[in-house]
């Protein structure tokens, strides 16, 4: 049988949210473990780990180069860090391995990439509303590019470009 497993962003480990998923497998990655420092939520992930209700797994590298590909293509890149890449990354290759598994995050641009891969996701912040997809537009000539970079200059006038959302596609 199917286990229901579902990859925690370090947003979540910092709330109670997990003590709702008393029967789910929980998973995480170990840059993820990281970046939870603050006592309270570190004792909590800490407790969890010691049952053995949450595992530390990192993902292998050909799914970190899938997600930063789709990330890309979304225009979310610009915006997604090493960890928020791997945490997806995770969730992609548990999926590829037959699991159930739904990725739990309030961080929007982690929510699009997952989103744009087909990955089921859970927003605890339920602020994250449809999938989008990233343009570069120039605010001073109004070029647009569909391939967004990090700190992408207009090639026609040199101006910092900002991101505007090209498509929106509501969840379903
Ligand atoms: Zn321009």
């Amino acid at each position: 049988m199917m286990s229901r497993v579902y990859v925690l962003d370090a947003g979540v480990l910092f709330t109670t949210w997990t003590t709702k998923m008393d029967n789910a497998v929980l998973l995480t990655t170990s840059n993820i473990m990281a970046e939870v420092r603050n006592k309270p939520s570190q004792l909590r992930a800490e407790t969890l780990l010691t049952l053995d209700r949450l595992r530390v797994v990192n993902p292998e590298s050909v799914y970190l180069e899938r997600v930063s590909k789709t990330a890309k293509q979304s225009g979310d890149s610009s915006v997604l860090s090493a960890v928020d890449i791997e945490l997806i990354s995770l969730a992609l290759m548990l999926r590829e391995e037959g699991e159930d598994v739904t990725l739990v995050s309030s961080d929007f641009s982690v929510l699009n990439t997952s989103s744009h891969l087909g990955i089921k996701y859970i927003d605890p912040s339920g602020k994250f509303r449809k999938e989008i997809t990233w343009l570069l537009r120039c605010p001073a000539c109004h070029y647009k590019s569909e391939t967004p970079t990090r700190d992408s200059e207009c090639p026609v006038c040199g101006t910092t470009m900002q991101r505007t959302p090209l498509r929106g596609r509501k969840r379903s």
